[in-house]
């Protein structure tokens, strides 16, 4: 019988990168049967059921409908049903994606439990040890089995810090995996009506940092008012954004097209046809500097430097931005490893050592 390995699925960037595994794992010779966890971080249409329908994922098998609360409720209440059905039905391996609490709450059960964890997109670091998505990582990173990281650099430091060889690996990016899978799909999609293509920028906005807190989320509606005024912008809110804006009595800017969450496909459409965009997400950048997309990170550090280093990604402030979207920077040149081949690498590792 093969042996059983549980992806586990807590919030929408997860599932792009799950995804690249996902299909890798269904290539031939079956190395192993895997399983969707949804723990239910995210759960709706616009955040997480649409998104598996465009990434091609089943629904997932094992549904924990575990959301919301504070930091402490949401991951505890996560650890413990991850617990229950993991001593019910007791997988060979765990798969954690990212940074998200979900993702950390399941490697912390799975552990405690004896179950080996896979960390995908280990390694990263943004250096400001107060954000709540560090944390998770060096967290996850401490406790995981099987190290993926996205780079050769950063998988050296993994091994400098003390992770044997034989469980850190550099993949590549697996966001890319899916970026170039769907990239065609995505092409063939209409853009919102009213943009054209080369003729808009986009500005997506969710990090507690920047949306939490009323003077910050002000000066940045203000700066993307500001910007609007040298380039066209559409603006997928994110719920998050979107339920902050509202209570602390924020009107969207003047100039932007509103938009809704966006399905993968459509996001992914509009990034295609962008001019520059500027975001605070750590899997946009990503997926920008492989697309070519001028990217302006509205954040004091970032925990993906290649994008910077591949000359695609500038740190920017709410003061910065409007200059900044008159001068962009340029393509990012194409960076190793984040090749589309993220999954195979991740399957290969799988297969060593689940064969051990
Ligand atoms: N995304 C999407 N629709 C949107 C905005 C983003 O499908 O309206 C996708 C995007 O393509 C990327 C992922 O969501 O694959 C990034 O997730 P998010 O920005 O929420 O989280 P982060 O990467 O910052 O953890």
């Amino acid at each position: 019988m093969l042996p059983v390995v549980h992806l586990v699925a807590a919030a929408r960037p997860n599932l792009p990168k799950l995804a690249a595994l996902w299909h890798a794992l269904a290539e031939a010779p079956p190395i192993c049967t895997p399983v969707l966890l949804h723990t239910g971080q995210h759960h709706d249409a616009a955040m997480f059921g649409d998104l598996l329908e465009d990434l091609e994922l089943p629904a997932p098998s094992i549904a924990l409908g575990i959301s919301g609360g504070t930091h402490a409720e949401l991951t505890g209440r996560t650890m413990m049903a991850c617990e229950a059905a993991w001593q019910r039905d007791r997988p060979a391996m765990v798969v954690v994606a990212g940074d998200v609490d979900g993702a950390l709450a399941a490697g912390l059960a799975a552990r405690k439990l004896g179950v080996p964890v896979a960390h995908m997109e280990a390694g990263l670091r943004c250096g400001d040890a107060d954000m709540p998505e560090e944390i998770n990582r060096r967290a996850l990173d401490a406790i995981s089995n099987l190290l993926w990281a996205p780079d050769e650099a950063t998988a050296a430091r993994m091994r400098g810090e003390g992770h044997g060889a034989a469980h850190v690996r550099a993949v590549g990016n697996a966001m890319v995996d899916s970026l170039l899978r769907h990239l065609p799909a995505a092409r063939a999609r209409p853009l919102p009506e009213g943009l054209s293509p080369g003729g808009y920028g986009i500005v997506t906005l969710h990090r507690p940092a920047n949306v939490d807190d009323a003077p910050t989320l002000r000066a940045l509606v203000a700066a993307v008012e500001d910007a609007a005024l040298a380039l066209p912008l559409a603006w997928p809110l994110h719920p998050r954004t979107r339920a902050r804006m509202e209570a602390f009595g924020l009107v969207p800017p003047r100039g932007v097209r509103m938009l809704p969450p966006l399905r993968y496909l459509d996001f992914l459409a509009l990034m295609a046809g962008a001019r520059v965009i500027a975001t605070d997400s750590g899997g946009v950048q990503e997926e920008a500097a492989a697309l070519g997309l001028p990217c302006l990170t509205l954040r004091p550090s970032t925990e993906r430097p290649a994008t910077i280093e591949a000359g695609g990604n500038r740190l920017v402030t709410a003061a910065q931005l409007a200059a900044a979207m008159r001068a962009p920077p340029g393509r990012a040149a194409p960076i190793p490893l984040w090749d589309g081949r993220a999954g195979a690498r991740m399957r290969d590792h799988l297969a060593e050592v689940l064969g051990e």
